[in-house]
């Protein structure tokens, strides 16, 4: 498979349609409407499938133009953004396989090759940094539109440009975006610099229920599903939690736990030497190394437990 295969592919389908993963984050929904936005700039026929389209990334071009469902059976093209596995691909009724051919575009390590092309580069700190390598090597041009979910995408997934998965392209997609007058500033603001209320009493709740184990090197805590009525939110507002445990000096893994309709799902994060996607894949997980996910088809305690001692294997 080459790059130029993906863009063949591009140029002989009329109906396409974009699935990112579920509980979307920047990087997905970035990703989504760049690609939605450019497929629009060659004059397709394409659909964005976001079921659930969080209310933060409603600032981002396009994003009214978001589809809770696809609109035909069929489609010639699908295209899979940000996601590593299937069974996480935000795509209630299965659309994204029916389709003619099927692409799969991302960073995740553990990403399961499911699409009949796959374009993966797990060293790649965004989903929407290697769609801006792809968009440039086909020569589509990157309006301020483009400009604008793509640098969303980045900024999000790279914690605000600081995680170690930086490299020196990210900044120079960033600086001519700036040139280009694009207004990181305010998509920063956007994305990292503020939360609702709501999401300040919960994450305020989820601080306060922090146990520090294993000689303090392991941050855990959790949400239930009442909290979450208790404190009018819902999942897309746990975001943040779990990085509050990974800044506290000393500790190497950042444990959330929150209760989902299939068990409680856990977040992790690691600061330097643990690989958090090995410890999910135990779970049937995966993710990245230093911010994974699984779920955990068990109440609370036992969640816990099992991910606790799974996690005490990996500490030095
Ligand atoms: P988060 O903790 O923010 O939900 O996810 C951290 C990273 O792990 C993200 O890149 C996310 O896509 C990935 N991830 C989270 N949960 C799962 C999961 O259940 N399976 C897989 N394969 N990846 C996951
Ligand atoms: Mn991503």
């Amino acid at each position: 498979m080459t790059l130029d295969d993906i863009k063949n592919e591009i140029e002989n389908a009329n109906n396409i349609v974009i699935f990112a993963h579920e509980k979307p984050d920047g990087d997905a929904i970035g990703s989504s409407l760049a690609f939605y936005i450019a497929m629009k700039n060659l004059g397709k026929d394409v659909d964005v499938i976001i079921p659930h389209y969080p209310s933060d990334f409603k600032f981002l071009p396009c994003s009214n133009e978001v589809k809770l469902k696809p609109d035909i059976e069929k489609y010639d093209l699908a295209f899979a953004l940000d996601c590593g596995d299937i069974k996480r691909l935000d795509d209630p009724e299965e659309t994204y396989l029916k389709a003619k051919t099927r692409i799969n575009i991302d960073h995740h390590m553990s990403n399961g090759m499911f699409g009949d092309y796959n374009y993966v580069d797990p060293v790649s700190p965004a989903c929407c940094q290697i769609i801006t390598g792809m968009f440039k090597y086909y020569g589509y041009t990157i309006d301020k539109n483009i400009a604008t979910c793509i640098i969303a995408g980045i900024i999000t997934d790279t914690g605000g440009f600081k995680y170690e998965g930086v490299t020196s392209e990210t900044f120079e997609i960033a600086s001519e975006f700036l040139g280009m007058g694009v207004n990181i500033s305010k998509i920063y603001k956007n994305c990292m610099g503020r939360i609702s209320r709501e999401k300040f009493e919960v994450r305020k709740l989820a601080a306060d229920r922090i146990e520090f184990l294993a000689d303090n090197k392991i941050a855990y805590t959790y949400i239930t599903k009442e909290d979450m009525e208790k404190y009018h939110v819902d999942q897309n507002d746990l975001d943040g939690i779990v990085e509050n445990g990974r800044d506290v000096d000393g500790v190497e893994i950042s444990i959330f736990l929150y209760e989902t309709d299939k068990g409680f799902k856990a977040s992790l994060r690691s600061n330097d030497y643990v690989n958090v996607s090995d410890i999910c894949l135990l779970f049937n997980g995966g993710g990245h190394m230093k911010a994974a996910g699984c779920t955990l088809q068990y109440p609370l305690d036992e969640a816990k437990d099992r991910i606790l001692n799974a996690t005490k294997r990996f500490l030095k």
